[in-house]
């Protein structure tokens, strides 16, 4: 196939728009509070160039907030989500599956809100129902941290706590499916003994062995539910030599091996853009608390996207799939459950 054929191929499968459902956008916006466009100026222009539709733009709390601001920062986060949307002109915050299918129709970039743990939340289970109000429909209970609702998965082969939910945090998954909130098993300690729905972003832990991956058990559990895996792109591999976009495309063809390719989707995860921001000192902690991130040259922002469609054609994926893979699979779930 010719270059020309092949970049006009790329453009047909990423002109409906592309999904990735991790995206650590409210943090920095929340960071950046100061300044107005900070959406329009630093994200916009990587978004268009890699033809994204849907966004989930993850709530997520750091260390230095807790315990007491959590639901302060929570709160500015949305806020700052909000109003940036509005600012780019190009952006729109989504809430049900009709709103993401007129973003994607008027080539609007739609986010949704995800939350990140439920640390904002404390133990209050009502206000689940208030950030539900604010737009959050995807809930992961936990990161790597322990909180009201359970325990998360480390960063190691073993040594997650042996607890998974607690009861406060049973009583949410149940609220969640009352409200119509996505449960999201991102950075779930294998212990947790919810039946699984969505991983918005994960990896295998054939190619990488940590319990903040999922085992084939685990991906065969949300097979069953015919949930969506995300594929992590931060996470592919211990080493950074072996980093690299046919490891991502592992990955997908793993997980779509064992449960089918109508099961995985993109959860990219990009963080190069936080993680550079970062001092050394703070790398260093890490490091040492998580894990060292290993970003994939060729795929590290949302510019990066077509990479990967042009991989996956070399690869030898056909275009149905393809679709599916970078948008159809999200789009069922959304239709079923938002
Ligand atoms: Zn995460």
């Amino acid at each position: 196939m010719s270059h020309v054929s092949i970049e006009q191929r790329v453009d047909r499968l990423h002109a409906g728009g592309v999904i990735d459902m991790h995206f650590d956008l409210p943090m920095d916006l929340y960071e950046k509070r100061g300044r107005s466009n900070v959406l329009a100026t630093e994200f916009l222009p990587e978004f268009e160039a890699g033809g994204m539709g849907i966004i989930g733009a993850a709530i997520y709390i750091e260390d230095q907030y807790l315990p007491e601001r959590g639901l302060q920062v929570a709160l500015g986060q949305i806020a700052r989500l909000y109003t940036e949307a509005e600012q780019s002109k190009r952006c729109v915050v989504c809430r049900t599956h009709e709103e993401i299918s007129r973003a994607l129709d008027s080539k609007k970039i739609g986010f949704l809100i995800t939350m990140e743990g439920v640390e904002p939340l404390g133990d209050d289970l009502d206000l689940l129902r208030a950030f539900y109000e604010l737009g959050v429909r995807t809930i992961g209970l936990t990161h790597a941290r322990t909180n009201a609702a359970g325990h998360g998965g480390i960063f190691a082969a073993s040594g997650s706590s042996p607890e998974g939910l607690t009861p406060f945090g049973r009583d949410l998954v149940r609220e969640c499916e009352k409200l119509g909130v996505i449960v999201d098993l991102a950075h779930i300690n294998p212990a947790a003994t919810t039946k699984p729905l969505i991983v918005s972003h994960t990896n295998s832990r054939k190619f990488y062995d940590v319990e903040r991956n999922i085992s084939d058990e685990q991906i065969k559990m949300i097979g069953q539910r015919r949930g969506v895996i995300g594929v992590n792109s931060v996470l592919v591999s211990p080493k950074q030599e072996t980093s690299t976009l046919d490891c991502y495309v592992d990955h997908i063809q793993h997980i779509a091996d064992l449960i089918g390719i109508d099961c995985v989707g993109i959860g990219f995860d990009f963080f190069e853009f936080i993680y550079r921001q970062w001092p050394e000192s703070k790398k260093k902690w890490m490091a040492e608390k998580l894990t060292t991130p290993h970003f994939i040259p060729d795929l590290t922002n949302h510019s990066h996207a077509r990479n990967l469609t042009r991989k996956l054609i070399e690869r030898g994926f056909g275009d149905d799939d393809i679709e599916r893979l970078l948008r159809g699979n999200w789009l069922r779930v959304f239709k079923e459950l938002l």
